[in-house]
């Protein structure tokens, strides 16, 4: 008799970790390249040396571009046909699955992600978003719309040029497959450079790609800060569209530089700090509080759709949040290498002392840690914070205020929907919401009276390719995944033709 082997468990992580090859140089013109300088990769898991990797300077970034410029001018990919590029990204799809353990513990060594995590959701994600780009590729098209007698009118849709993509660390590979995937399906080159914690995971994906049959210079890995290449690509004259998810703050620097440069379109998905709604007439309450656990320590907290404010109802506050109490056991952090872990350490030192002070100056300011707060695990040498949960903060606390980025939940209370609505919309984001409610008509209302991009009825975080992603107000302006980011990457073109 058979029996179901659990894949993940079924490997010595630590030992693969010993092993594991690690991409050492950039990716540009279709081959491993050197860089101007190089910079120690360190894992939040122990805060040791991984290895040294390339790392790019703005000449560096000079040379990719100018690689994607020449690759999109002049080479095959944006001529070929639009199936024949699905068949690509199909088979690009196939090799990142066939080396799903190493580059699942490239993720997990880089930026902390318990290898569970990686395995199974990291890489089903990026495997499905070029599956399911590799699908659309040939199926999106133009427009003829009514003329005279004589005349034809064709709009088509054309790809936009050179995509620059500039990722963070949070999801290395799904935030950057959100982004080249459809890109590519398009018929558009790119240039993508990763968060400095984590320029491993797609550097090997990279090198997947041009065995896929990516033609060189259209898909260009970089590792570099910043403030030197991301920069550099936000005011490069040869890029055309800037694709940027990250901070609020840093997303304005690169509107800043598409205006001082060559107006190139900037799609921006930012920070949040999305409320998750629970009514007392919640399907099931403890489901609702186990969620909402979840929803803000899952990733340790580092999700940009966090559900880091628990804005629930006077009359079951204090039943939900012993709930969240007593589930925050199981979330105590460990190493991210064992398949038990359900959360690993921050992604680096610099996060975790942010937020440690954050919640000192909330306290300070009045909110009450019910659970948590401290620095944990400190022998391993790795940045692990406990789970942790805070009520009594008023609507100015910095900690109700600010993403924390971290697994840290901070509870409102409200009396009635209106009053739900208010304490929900009290912020400058508007990524996503989530209501928990048997009430038909009270969800459909409060769906419409949140703004944000997402809003869960009675889940969390649920999704699909084939829905888009993004936010509204300062949490962005672009969307990712589905029909629309692939239009996203293309330009509308009339043609008119007089033929009488
Ligand atoms: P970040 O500091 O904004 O960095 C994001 C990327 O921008 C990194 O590659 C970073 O390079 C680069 N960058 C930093 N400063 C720059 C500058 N002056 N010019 C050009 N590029 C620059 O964000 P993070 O710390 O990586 O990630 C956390 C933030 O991302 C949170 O605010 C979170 O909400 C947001 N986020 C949003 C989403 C979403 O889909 N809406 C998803 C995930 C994360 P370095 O390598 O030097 O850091
Ligand atoms: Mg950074």
């Amino acid at each position: 008799m058979s029996r179901a082997i659990d894949p993940v468990s079924a490997v010595d992580w630590r030992t693969a970790a010993t092993r594991v090859p690690i991409p050492s140089g950039l990716w540009v013109g279709g081959e491993e390249r050197e860089a101007a300088g190089r910079r120690s990769v360190i894992t939040p898991r122990d805060g040791s040396t991984l290895s040294k990797v390339a790392w790019a300077d703005a000449s560096d970034v000079d040379a990719a571009v100018a690689e994607a410029r020449t690759a999109f001018d002049r080479g095959p990919w944006p001529r070929m046909s639009a199936r024949e590029r699905g068949e690509v990204l199909l088979r690009f799809a196939d090799l990142v699955e066939g080396h799903r353990d190493e580059i699942a513990l490239l993720v997990s060594l880089e930026m902390g992600k318990p290898i569970r995590q990686a395995w199974e959701v990291e890489l089903r994600a990026a495997v499905r978003c070029l599956r399911f780009y590799g699908g659309l590729a040939d199926k999106l098209a133009g427009e003829i719309t009514p003329t005279v007698e004589g005349e034809l009118s064709l709009v088509t849709r054309e790809p936009a040029g050179v995509v620059a993509a500039v990722i963070p660390w949070n999801f290395p590979l799904t935030i950057g497959c959100w982004k080249f995937a459809p890109a590519l399906a398009a018929g558009c080159t790119v240039v993508l450079k990763t968060a400095e914690q984590s320029p491993l995971s797609m550097l090997k994906v990279a090198a997947l790609g041009a065995e896929a049959g990516l033609p060189p210079g259209v898909f260009n890995v970089l590792s570099g800060d910043g403030i030197v290449v991301g920069r550099r690509l936000g005011e490069h004259p040869d890029v055309d569209i800037v694709t940027f998810t990250g901070s609020t703050a840093v997303g304005r620097h690169f509107l800043h530089y598409a205006a001082d440069s060559n107006l190139k379109r900037v799609h921006l998905e930012l920070g949040g700090k999305s409320p998750n709604i629970v009514f007392p007439d919640a399907p099931d309450l403890d489901e609702a509080a186990d969620s909402a656990a979840w929803a803000i320590f899952f990733n340790a907290g580092e999700m940009c759709t966090a559900g880091s404010r628990l804005v629930v109802h006077e009359d079951v506050a204090e039943q939900i949040v012993d709930r969240i109490v007593a589930t925050s056991s199981k979330w105590q952090p460990a190493d991210p290498l064992l398949p038990s872990t359900l959360m690993g350490p921050l992604v680096d030192e610099r996060s975790l002392g942010r937020i440690l002070g954050q919640l000192e100056e909330g306290v300070g300011q009045g909110a009450r840690i019910r659970t948590g707060g401290s620095r944990t695990l400190q022998e391993s040498g790795g940045p692990y914070l406990e789970p942790t949960v805070v009520t009594d903060a008023a609507p100015d606390n910095v900690l109700v205020r600010n993403e924390l980025f971290g697994p840290v939940l901070s509870v409102q209370v409200f009396t009635d929907e209106d009053d739900a609505v208010r304490v929900a919309s009290d912020t400058e984001y508007g990524l996503a919401a989530a209501v928990w409610t048997t009430d038909l008509g009270r969800a459909h209302r409060m769906s419409r009276a949140l703004r944000a991009g997402t809003v869960w009825v009675n889940c969390y975080e649920e999704g699909d390719m084939a829905v888009p992603f993004g936010g509204v107000k300062l949490s962005g302006n672009g969307r990712d995944k589905s029909r629309h980011a692939l239009e996203e990457y293309t330009d509308l073109k009339t043609t008119w033709v007089k033929y009488e």
